[in-house]
């Protein structure tokens, strides 16, 4: 099979990490899945033996109508992901499990999509470049930890699934992958904050890494004293750099400098 490599394809050529995937899944006997990238299909056959419903969605024209001919009963979009209202794509009040080996050039796109989309979505399995997902997953205090691991964080329970040696794919990739369960569970209500102004505050917080949290938050025109107060009330040292601080305490930080 010919590939595009500016399309991410690298397609899956293990089939027992295949199957571990879709087994990551959890029974999709009464569920709506929905691919990312479904390529040659390696993900596809099994998905198709098992989910009562799968959208597959394929922005390569070639490979999207060969996969229509393969696995007449799937429904396939021959689309670009970020373009998809995945909220329409639910049946009711069913919710989705995503899965897929994602095109890496536009992994954190993606995530973000899935996060912006996350009331329809119940779990999402998807494979991506092994630092992207050591970010992801990283613990506040570590060096991987930034605004992708923040965001994830509060949007999902992530837990790892599996690693791939580049020789797990056709064309074998130059990086390490690796496939990461995050399963939706927002905590947006229970950290008290509103999410779309704590995630431009985390983008603020985390704007220059290796600076301090107070810098970074006189550079967006928080005011300097109060600052200093807020920090101080949510336990935060004044020199603390934002990869340090966890959710909670950043949650604090939000209400306590954002407090009328
Ligand atoms: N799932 C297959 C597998 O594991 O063998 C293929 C995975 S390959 C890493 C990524 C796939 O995503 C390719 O088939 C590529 O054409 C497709 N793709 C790239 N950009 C896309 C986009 N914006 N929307 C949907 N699919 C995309």
């Amino acid at each position: 099979m010919k590939h595009k490599p500016k399309l991410g394809q690298n397609f899956l050529s293990d089939p027992a990490a295949a199957i571990a995937i879709v087994d990551a899944l959890g029974n999709l006997t009464n569920r709506t899945v929905v691919e990312i990238g479904p390529g040659a299909g390696a993900i596809t056959e099994i998905l198709a033996t098992r989910a009562r419903r799968l959208i597959a969605i394929e922005l390569d024209r070639s490979l999207a109508a060969h996969l229509s001919e393969q696995f007449p009963g799937i429904e396939v979009l021959e689309t670009d992901i970020l373009t998809v209202d995945l909220s329409a794509l639910r049946n009711g009040e069913e919710k989705l499990r995503v899965v897929g080996n994602l095109p890496y050039y536009i992994t954190s796109p993606i995530l973000s999509h899935l996060f912006q989309h996350h009331a329809a979505i119940e779990t999402a399995v998807v494979m991506m470049q092994r630092e992207v997902a050591d970010r992801v997953a990283a613990s506040p205090g570590s060096r991987d930890y930034g605004v992708l691991s923040a965001t994830a964080q509060l949007y999902t329970r992530i837990e790892r699934v599996l690693d791939l040696p580049p020789s797990a794919f056709m064309p074998p990739p130059e990086v390490h992958s690796t496939v990461l369960r995050l399963t939706m569970r927002p905590r947006f209500a229970e950290l008290g904050i509103a999410p779309e102004a704590f995630l431009v505050f985390l983008r603020q917080s985390f704007a220059q890494k290796r600076k301090m949290l107070a810098k970074n938050l006189r550079a967006a025109g928080f005011d300097p004293g109060r600052i200093m107060q807020a920090l101080q009330e949510s336990g935060i040292a004044p020199t603390a750099r934002a990869e340090e601080i966890d959710l909670e305490r950043m949650a604090a930080l939000w209400r306590n400098l954002t407090r009328q």
